[in-house]
């Protein structure tokens, strides 16, 4: 992630903690310029900023930072055209050290490692396969296609083999990689004409580790190009080891050879962790931040979060990060807020096209019907239901919503609006429907 991304990511954590006014003069006047293994770097313009921050929002932008990026650094600003002299050599080191500790050139991250994978029962059968495919590479499972939900661990797992891999064999060459960036890559040197290179790059390794293969799906010539890349290291007996949120026969128009090829070794999925190991997770993590986080608080957080273990620690730093700036013992109610917080964060936005599937899905119809002229009974009132929904949803106004219903007037949705509103009065079934509507809607 580049520093301006990261900064991002921080002042949203800050925007809700400080006023508006001291956001937007202080906050937003600093300039993100350097982030290396000790010390994020901030220009701001003028002396007054700089003192201001340097008194008041140092504590609250390093824990902001650490949450933001799972490390604690030094928060350092200068005004702009004093920049600091700089000690090369010593900046070299530390970039260096930053570069190893965060990814190695093999695509790599060094702390996702067997050793602080919680195994439970939801994971024990893919932490067992991972760990034999990391001690008899080629040998075990070949390939190892591990699958499962978002935030389950499977990232985390596929960094452990590679790691452990090359712990026990050096010189193993070995590469990590999304499936994205593989196509990138791909694309990239069919651009320069170097796909000859690429296909050597890849076919020479031992281990191969492609995380989300799903991507994968429709984008046919990268289909054909992992096919060949494949064949030529399983042939040799090279490890392969695939993730992907879902198994391969559930990914979509991919090719059959793929899907049989990916089925030859071992499939095996990641659950949903139990609250014991929810828990468990979460103590160990407490535990690397070196934080006290009482037994009671840590059971809330494991009891409401459940789906997903990105969130859990989500959760947690966000728990470590109040008590930080309010300089005060973790309680409930903190993870109350922390909670309400991450999973406000993590829903996906409703959308009036969302509402427009959901609504034609109930009503048996398409999304191309409620935008359609046709004024069937079933269709006309799918479509006013659909209408008053995204007013009454989103905000939004008329002229906005008939836009996204086949450029209707503005006029046609306030009638259906008044309509709706005049039904949910009179008729109890549409009340009834309308209130599960809205429901299915917020549940996404
Ligand atoms: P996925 O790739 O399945 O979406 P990740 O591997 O990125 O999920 O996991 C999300 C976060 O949860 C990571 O920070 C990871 O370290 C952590 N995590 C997942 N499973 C475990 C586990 N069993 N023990 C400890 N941490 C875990
Ligand atoms: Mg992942």
């Amino acid at each position: 992630m580049d520093i301006k991304k990261i900064w991002e990511n921080t002042l949203a954590l800050i925007e809700g903690e400080v006023t508006f006014i001291a956001y937007q003069t202080w906050f937003l006047a600093m300039t993100p310029v350097s982030l290396t293994d000790t010390e994020f770097v901030f220009e701001v313009n003028d002396d007054f900023v700089k003192r201001t921050i340097d008194k008041k929002y140092l504590k609250l932008i390093q824990s902001a930072v650490a949450q933001a990026i799972n490390r604690n650094v030094n928060i350092v600003t200068y005004i702009k055209g004093e920049k600091p002299v700089e000690n090369k050599e010593e900046k070299s080191l530390t970039k260096e050290i930053n570069d190893r500790t965060l990814r190695d050139q093999n695509g790599l991250t060094k702390k996702y490692r067997f050793d602080n994978f919680i195994v439970g029962e939801s994971n024990k059968l893919a932490y067992k396969a991972a760990v034999a495919v990391s001690e008899m590479p080629g040998e075990a499972y070949n390939p190892l296609f591990l699958y499962g939900g978002v935030g389950l661990g499977k990232t985390h797992l596929m960094n452990a083999i590679g790691n452990e891999a090359l712990a026990n064999t050096k010189d193993l060459k070995i590469a990590y990689l999304s499936c994205e960036t593989f196509m990138n890559q791909l694309i990239e040197s069919i651009g320069k004409n170097k796909t000859a290179e690429f296909r050597s790059k890849y076919r020479e390794l031992d281990f191969l580790l492609i995380d989300d293969i799903q991507f994968i799906s429709e984008k046919t010539q990268t289909q054909e190009e992992f096919f060949h890349t494949f064949n030529e290291l399983w042939l040799n007996n090279k490890q392969i080891i695939i993730s992907s949120d879902r198994p391969p026969s559930e990914i979509k128009h991919l090719a059959d050879r793929l899907v049989s090829r990916f089925q030859a070794g071992l499939v095996v999925d990641l659950k949903l962790p139990d609250f014991e190991t929810r828990t468990a997770i979460l103590q160990s993590k407490a535990e690397s931040l070196n934080y006290e986080v009482p037994n009671e608080v840590i059971q809330y957080i494991a009891q409401n979060i459940k789906s997903n273990i990105r969130e859990l620690e989500g959760v947690l730093n966000r728990v470590i990060f109040y008590s930080k700036i309010y300089s005060g013992n973790i309680t409930i109610e903190m993870a109350e807020n922390a909670i309400e917080d991450i999973i406000k964060m993590n829903k996906p936005k409703i959308t009036v096209e969302y509402i427009q599937e959901i609504v034609a899905g109930y009503y048996e119809v398409t999304t191309d019907d409620l935008k359609s002229k046709t004024k069937t009974k079933k269709l006309a009132t799918a479509r006013q239901a659909a209408m008053y929904l995204c007013r009454k949803m989103l905000d939004i106004n008329y002229k906005e919503i008939g836009k996204k219903f086949g450029n209707k007037d503005h006029s046609t949705v306030i009638s259906a609006y008044n309509k709706i509103e005049r039904l949910l009065d009179e008729d109890e079934d549409m009340k009834n429907t309308l209130l599960n509507l809205e429901k299915k809607i917020n549940d996404q």
